[in-house]
């Protein structure tokens, strides 16, 4: 029989139950925020419960990149001084995050929603690349009218392991009949570093010296 703790209290367990549902918090700690929590001013565990409960309802994602976003544009995308031409192409948005700390990047971004992982179960239709193609698609249209004379630019952010480089050859793949540039970051990175370990100044140095990606 599995060992109980002897909770005094259903209303404590559940709590303990619903803090200790999130990644990295045992019950013990669990157990430690819940008490720590009743003693708090009940107005401040209102504002806590429901600033969880509002990013939940009523987050939204941006219509071009899928970044979150309170409207349907995040502020990166509506802002007209940043490079649209260039897309920065991420796992997470935390990686937008740890890229926009480095002051070094002043294109736009496009958000995958995850990695392509078989292990995991992830295939490239589980994540945002068909509006990535779509979004280099309508790029490459207009570039064709407008006949700039720079080159749209995809750059893979993406991890240096195993399931970063799959979905980075799988992305090339999909884009690179439309004429753009693709690039890389340079690897300043270890293999297998997530970007949202790197550095600020490791990472800002390898999107300024990003390389021509190489399947
Ligand atoms: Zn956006």
């Amino acid at each position: 029989m599995a060992y109980k703790e002897n909770y005094p209290s259903v209303l404590l367990e559940e709590a303990v139950d619903a803090i200790s549902s999130l990644p990295g918090v045992g019950r013990r700690s669990a157990l430690r925020l819940a008490l720590h929590l009743l003693k708090q001013p009940v107005e401040n565990v209102h504002h806590f419960t429901s600033s969880i409960a509002r990013l939940r309802d009523e987050v939204r994602y941006c219509r071009h990149c899928m970044m979150i976003s309170d409207d349907d544009e995040c502020a990166i995308c509506a802002d007209r001084s940043r490079d649209h031409r260039t897309i920065c192409v991420v796992e997470s948005v935390r990686d937008v995050m740890s890229i926009e700390n480095t002051g070094q990047y002043h294109g736009v971004y496009h958000v995958l929603g995850g990695i392509i992982s078989p292990i995991n179960g992830v295939g490239p239709s589980d994540l945002t690349v068909r509006e990535l193609v779509a979004r280099v698609a309508a790029m490459a249209g207009a570039e064709a009218d407008a006949s700039a004379d720079t080159q749209p630019e995809v750059i893979l952010a993406l991890s240096g392991d195993v399931e970063g480089e799959t979905t980075a050859f799988y992305i090339y793949r999909q884009i690179s009949g439309y004429g753009v540039r693709v690039s890389s970051l340079a690897r300043g990175l270890g293999f297998g570093d997530d970007l949202e370990y790197a550095d600020e100044l490791t990472l800002g140095r390898s999107i300024v010296n990003r390389q021509i990606f190489r399947p």
